[in-house]
């Protein structure tokens, strides 16, 4: 007699059924409740692997008969701690609980999430549809009846075909290939007895819905690797899907870690007599930046708002900085006549003083790519002679930080 039979019936097994009938019974559950066949599921799949785990060791087993679910939780040894369902799946399909990890790995599927700087400051959920490689859960993973395949001949079972090519008289070249007979697997099935689901490829290619949640305050090319959702094969742990985030240009703000930068253009009255401007924030607010009364923004000052950049990854309520440049559109020219006016307001110097003698000359307009041809010829002076606005953007960064 045993305690309870809850992991007995959860695995629709006998208490006194074989290691053999265990093992079968797991296999079949495990593949029909995996996630990835049955998203919903999650619970019964989390079952099985329990009851599984349990039962499939002589001593919990042991346990389990005498005292039930409540004693192997109370645990001998180990406090009676539960690998997770994927960890026993893995195992199991690895070729048992023999305590070694398959160093085999599928390969990683890669793929690019583009994402928008709004959604790296709020945080995204993405729902994405991928193709993939799962095992066949009409034959398990074996690829036709269980003890049809036979080792290849061609390759004595080891997917590979060793050749020797003459190059030249005398000397031989040794070179590898796939086997085309079992393409690569080693070992072949009869068309009568190959499974008609994979066609003896033992995994079969599904579409596969995953959520993925990007964090608010993730960096372009960041990595968000979905552990063992990759390509399934037998004898091989399943590879992992790798998220690569890509970070759309925003129209507004550059991003440079956790500071956001935006180019503000003024007017020359707004930068001379002030202004309130509205700047949209990332999550949809309106800010409102100001200056106080007489002061005066200069063409490509900078200034920060602290609090408004971009959230940190670890604790989301710590922003970075909001950093903005100021773009003075100067006027091409002014009227005359208001021209005095214009001068009695603002700080002026007495004239120069211009001797009896000088020559009047004339300038004509230079052109900035004029400038820049004739700088480059100077290798010397690659940053020291540019006109504002060229490479100028760094300094006045700078400028923003040490105040
Ligand atoms: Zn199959
Ligand atoms: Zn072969």
């Amino acid at each position: 007699m045993v305690f309870e039979t809850a992991f007995y019936d959860i695995l629709g097994v006998q208490p006194n059924s074989t290691p053999e009938e265990l093992k079968k019974a797991y296999r079949k559950l495990a593949l029909k409740y995996h996630p990835d066949k049955n998203p919903n599921e999650g619970e019964k799949f989390k079952q099985i692997s329990m009851a599984y785990e349990v039962l499939s060791d002589p001593e919990k087993k042991a346990i389990y008969d005498a005292g039930g679910e409540n004693a192997i939780k109370q645990g001998s040894g180990g406090g009676g701690g539960f690998h997770s369902p994927m960890d026993i799946f893995h195992m199991f399909f690895n070729g048992g609980f023999t305590g070694r990890k398959s160093e085999r790995k599928s390969s990683n599927l890669i793929h690019t999430l583009g994402v928008t700087l709004e959604e790296l400051y709020t945080g995204t959920k993405r729902k994405l549809v991928l193709q993939k490689n799962v095992i066949c859960e009409t034959c398990e993973g074996i690829g036709g009846k269980r003890g049809a395949s036979q080792k290849c001949a061609p390759c004595r079972g080891t997917g590979v075909i060793t050749k020797v090519q003459k190059i030249a008289p005398g000397l031989v070249q040794q070179c590898e290939e796939r086997c085309r007979n079992c393409r690569g697997l080693g070992e072949t099935i009869d068309d009568k007895d190959r499974c008609k689901e994979c066609n003896g490829r033992k995994t079969v290619r599904v579409r596969k819905l995953l959520e993925v949640e990007v964090f608010q305050g993730m960096m372009d090319e960041q990595r968000i690797v979905l552990q063992g959702e990759g390509d399934q094969e037998p004898d091989h742990r399943p590879g992992d899907i790798v998220l690569v985030l890509e970070e759309k240009p925003h129209a507004v703000f550059k991003r440079n870690g956790q500071d956001l930068l935006a180019h503000v253009e003024l007017q020359l009255s707004e930068a001379l007599c002030g202004f309130r401007k509205v700047i949209k924030t990332l999550d949809g607010r309106d800010i409102v930046i100001q200056t106080y009364p007489g002061e005066v923004v200069k063409n490509f000052s900078t200034k920060c708002v602290m609090g408004e950049g971009m959230p940190s990854l670890n604790v989301p309520t710590e922003k970075g900085r909001l950093i903005i440049q100021f773009v003075v559109t100067f006027p091409d020219s002014l009227p005359p006549e208001i021209v005095p006016e214009i001068r009695k307001c603002l700080p002026n110097l007495p004239p120069e003083p211009i001797p009896e003698d000088c020559e009047e000359v004339e300038m004509i307009e230079l052109t900035e790519e004029q400038y820049q041809m004739m700088n480059d010829d100077d290798e010397d002076s690659q940053d020291s002679g540019r006109l504002p606005g060229h490479g100028g953007e760094r300094a006045h960064m700078q400028a923003c930080n040490s105040s």
